[in-house]
């Protein structure tokens, strides 16, 4: 046998093996899922696939990164030419080749989603001025989440309005209104939102001839974390690999917890539904010691396809629960122990602690702060969400595409003197001009002459001069931003050090459509430029897939976790869900974190779904702290 098979136990040996056509390996957290994705990938080579013949999805591109160097590693095959990463980033690929099929041109620029709010803030405003004012209208961003939803779940707007929030039926039709003119205005400024990229891939897919040419070029297509997955993505993979067929998805339907983007874990009964579909199970549990094996198996969620893992690796320490006052005293606890472990020999970097929403660790950061215990945070403002990081990238998005508006004012309202009405006419001015990309002569016909419009076109046009991405920045930082920066920020340099990094980002892309496309759909330049060992903060969202020593979760009460929208909603199959992927992330240590005084009066009308009190008492070693 090859030595990589040997790295496999039986089970996950035959599902990397015996994976052809559709199949489906399904299993609990821990148990290989994706060791069994990345050894398919190094098999699927080892026995002569192409690179380029291989469609790997992943929930971040970091894990694509990781998959692939490890096949790299174990095979000495460089994987050049293979297509990998989030379905965001996939569909970005294919929308570029065939953007005119669906009225885009090929340059378009993508708007995350603080771009999106404020474009649809602005059209909110516009149609909300025809109608006269309306009391209790919902919010932009109250919209995004239900364009997002309807878009996401492929229904209509009526359903994602009752899904949301039904109060709002009443405004159905303005609210049609809205929705129309905002993906008008993408349309006609030549950008897409996140949402879109699916939906205008799966659109341009419809076409038999573009189908046949995308799909013959995967003869394997292979999908980690399938449980998450939205009816779109479900779609979508289902057009690439229709010439091939063989399709290799992993999946934990008890660890779906994305439902709010319109996740299905119905999507795993489904696929396993069609005839011919092969079914995989793996059952030991590699990941945590045994304690924490049982407490998993305790806490399966409900509805979930029943799976009864085995543990591997014994312990006789039992997941701790600690019962602290209030969140002021749980985030003295959790440093304290934090500093011990640390004494004891734990290695920073395997110490994690996670959250069912991100303003619960406050309280926590400022505690290890005092500790002098350094942090990172994975779930806080993405790098490129960051004002300063935007600034410089809404200057490169007008070179790429100047009929975007959102950019133009976002770069003119750096510059004081223009204020937002002026802002807004130059942003008209220049979609209304943007026929070719010479931004210097669309800026030639702007009525208004004022210093620093002529200031705005020197830069734009001495950027536009610069051969490469890191140049263009670098000329942008020298001769403004870095200035700008310093009057503007109290805390300017640790701004000037994310645009240094930026800079050294851009060093590795010729194409500023690559650079741009890649900072917006891809998490990987996040702002974590690591010195020194620190423990990680997360909400568990982002925790998906991760794996440290030790994991403490932090305020499981009710209202906390399950939260407190969540209890409103009575949507606690999905917070159950959410514990469940907490819970399976540690390998030797699990702290569950509660407050017997919270600030959330929601504790006591919902003590029925307080995750602890389900838990079997002989499973935990329990301590109460609290005063
Ligand atoms: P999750 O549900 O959290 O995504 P998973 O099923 O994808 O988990 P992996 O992350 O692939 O599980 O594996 C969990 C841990 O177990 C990893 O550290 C992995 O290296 C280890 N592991 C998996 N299979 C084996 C094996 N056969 N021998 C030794 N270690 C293994
Ligand atoms: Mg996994």
């Amino acid at each position: 046998m090859e030595d990589y098979l040997q790295q496999l136990d039986d089970e996950q040996r035959t599902a990397v093996l015996k994976s052809a056509g559709r199949s489906i390996i399904i299993a609990g957290p821990g148990s290989g899922k994706t060791r069994v994705i990345t050894y398919k990938l190094l098999h699927l080579l080892k026995t002569g696939i192409k690179p380029s013949e291989i469609l790997l999805v992943t929930f971040t591109r970091a894990a694509a990164n990781e998959m692939i160097d490890r096949a790299r590693m174990l095979t000495g095959i460089d994987l050049e030419g293979i297509t990998a990463g989030t379905f965001h980033h996939i569909c970005n690929l294919i929308l570029r080749r065939y953007a005119r099929k669906v009225g885009l041109f090929p340059n378009f620029t993508i708007l995350d989603e603080e771009d999106s709010k404020s474009l649809i803030k602005h059209v909110r405003t516009m149609v909300l001025e025809r109608t006269g004012e309306i009391k209790h209208f919902p919010s932009h961003g109250v919209l995004q989440k239900i364009f997002s939803y309807a878009t996401n779940t492929m229904s209509t707007l009526h359903s994602a309005l009752l899904k949301i929030n039904p109060k709002y039926i009443d405004y159905e039709k303005i609210i049609e209104d809205i929705y129309r003119e905002y993906t008008i205005e993408k349309r006609n400024q030549n950008c897409v939102d996140y949402d879109d990229l699916l939906v205008f891939a799966v659109q341009v897919l419809q076409d038999s001839d573009i189908r046949l040419r995308e799909s013959r070029k995967y003869k394997w297509i292979l999908v980690d974390e399938f449980q998450d997955t939205n009816i779109l993505q479900l779609n979508l993979i289902e057009l690439l690999s229709s010439f091939h067929k063989n399709i290799v998805v992993v999946a934990d339907d008890s660890q779906s917890i994305y439902s709010f983007r319109g996740a299905r874990y119905e999507n795993v009964r489904d696929f396993m539904k069609i005839d011919g579909t092969k079914l995989f199970k793996i059952q030991t549990n590699y990941r945590s010691v045994e304690p924490i094996v049982k407490l998993i198996n305790a806490t399966i969620p409900k509805r979930s396809v029943p799976k009864v893992l085995r543990a591997v690796k014994f312990s006789d320490q039992k997941p701790i629960v600690i019962k602290t006052s209030d969140r002021q005293e749980e985030a003295a606890y959790v440093s304290k122990q934090i500093l011990r472990l640390i004494e004891q020999g734990f290695d920073p970097e395997e110490i994690a602690v996670l959250y069912r929403s991100h303003s619960h660790s406050l309280e926590l950061q400022i505690e290890l702060s005092k500790q002098q215990i350094d942090f990172k945070i994975l779930s806080g403002i993405r790098f490129t969400e960051t004002a300063h990081v935007k600034d410089i990238i809404a200057f490169l998005r007008i070179i790429q595409n100047p009929r975007e508006k959102i950019s133009w004012i976002r770069v003119a309202r750096l510059f004081p003197g223009i204020g937002a009405k002026t802002a807004s006419n130059l942003a008209e001015h220049a979609y209304g001009a943007a026929l070719q990309n010479d931004v210097s002569s669309i800026l030639d016909g702007f009525s208004q002459k004022k210093g620093q419009i002529l200031e705005i076109k020197k830069l734009l046009s001495e950027m536009q001069e610069e051969s490469t991405v890191s140049d263009k920045i670098s000329f942008l930082y020298e001769s403004f931003y870095q200035q700008y920066l310093q009057d503007n920020y109290p805390d300017y340099k640790e701004r000037q050090q994310d645009i240094e990094r930026l800079i050294e980002v851009a060093l590795r892309y010729n194409s500023l459509e690559h650079f741009l496309s890649d900072l917006t759909v891809n998490e990987d330049v996040q702002n974590n430029v690591s010195k020194g060992q620190k423990i990680t903060l997360t909400t568990v969202h982002q925790a998906k897939g991760l794996e440290w020593d030790v994991v403490f979760v932090i305020s499981v009460n009710p209202g906390d976790f399950p939260s407190y929208y969540a209890l409103m909603e009575n949507n606690i199959d999905e917070e159950e869900r959410i514990f469940y992927v907490a819970i399976t992330r540690p390998r030797k240590l699990l702290y569950l974190v509660t407050q017997q005084y919270p600030s959330s009066p929601y504790m006591y009308w919902a003590k029925a779904v307080d995750f602890l009190q389900k838990i079997p008492e002989e499973l935990v070693d329990i301590y109460d702290t609290s005063y």
